[in-house]
């Protein structure tokens, strides 16, 4: 993702509004303890055996092979993958593929809940070893795991009144696989994905979108996201009303100063209300070596996928 370091009025406005935030008011009977953030730990600990999960690199094809083999474990109904090839400006040819999981495809209420399973190639920001393969336990493979477990939860739940489409997107790092590191950065999979979206909705958009990334590290601070408030501010009230009921120290309602782009991005620029749900807050470890696992807490992301789950189920 990249940021853009203004504090705008959209945010301080924004700011303003979130601070009236009250907490969840519905509380449907949900088993919030399904969600183990040891299993999601788990997850994570698998993606980094493939490391680099850039595109073109072998770890790459072995993270779908993963996302979809977890998948097929749970209750979702059809999974599908988006393929294409990109061309980089060198002239390499880049083999792409969004990955998408449906629950319930017949209803034609839709929620999308959205990660990017691509990380960076190298670790650009460290000071010692700038030319080391990414390990990404935060930035990416967290998200993937908060998206895998939460399909694991739902499926012992009973069903949700909307259906749930999650999307594993690709090339979120942009055609170099640097991230911010390339400043003509740019995310592929999800515009990709928006270009197409009558493929996937024909006829009714999805109703909102909830992005995740970034959302492993202890003493996790969430913070609403400028962009996100502008695009889906009665959703991002929910989604932290519902957090602060459950792990009162994860969510913040101090916005972030900067808006950040990300995958809710091109979903909010298609005009479906999206949010975006990162801790940016992440020195020295973003985009080096130190982006590991031991950097990760069960606690954070349990804070996270409870939220989630407990999200899901309010009106
Ligand atoms: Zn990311």
């Amino acid at each position: 993702m990249k940021t853009f370091r203004f504090l705008s009025f959209v945010a301080a406005t924004a700011l303003l509004a979130v601070l009236l935030l009250g907490p969840a008011t519905a509380r449907a009977e949900v088993r919030l303890e399904l969600w183990d953030g040891e299993r999601a730990m788990a997850l994570i600990a698998e993606q980094l055996q493939f490391t680099p999960r850039s595109m073109g690199a072998p770890g790459h094809q072995q993270t779908i092979d993963f996302i979809k083999a977890a998948l097929a474990k749970t209750s979702v109904d059809v999974v599908t993958t988006q393929d294409w090839t990109y061309k980089s400006d060198d002239g390499k040819p880049l083999a792409l593929s969004n990955i998408v999981a449906r629950f319930q495809p017949q209803n034609p209420r839709r929620v999308i809940v959205a990660t990017h399973y691509d990380s960076i190639v190298k670790a650009y920001r460290d000071p010692k070893n700038p030319e080391a393969p990414m390990p990404g336990a935060n930035n990416s493979a967290s998200g993937v795991a908060v998206l895998l477990e939460t399909a694991r939860v739902l499926s012992l739940l009973p069903k949700l009144p909307i259906g749930i489409d999650m999307i594993f997107f690709d090339g979120e790092e942009g055609p170099k696989s640097l991230g911010a590191g390339d400043p003509d950065w740019k995310a592929l999979g999800s515009p990709h994905f928006v270009d197409r979206l009558k493929d996937t909705y024909p006829t009714t958009k999805p109703e909102k979108a909830v992005v995740f990334d970034m959302v492993c590290a202890r003493n996790i601070q969430l913070k609403p996201e400028p962009s996100s408030l502008m695009s889906a501010m009665p959703e991002v009230k929910k989604f932290w009303g519902a957090g602060i009921g459950i792990a009162p120290g994860a969510f913040v309602t101090k916005t972030t100063t900067y808006p950040i782009s990300d995958d809710h991005t091109a979903l909010a620029e298609a005009g479906i209300p999206s949010f975006l749900v990162i801790d940016f807050d992440y020195e020295p470890w973003f985009n080096t070596t130190g982006d590991t696992l031991d950097k990760c807490d069960p606690q954070s992301l349990e804070a996270v996928g409870r939220t989630l789950t407990r999200y899901l189920t309010l009106p």
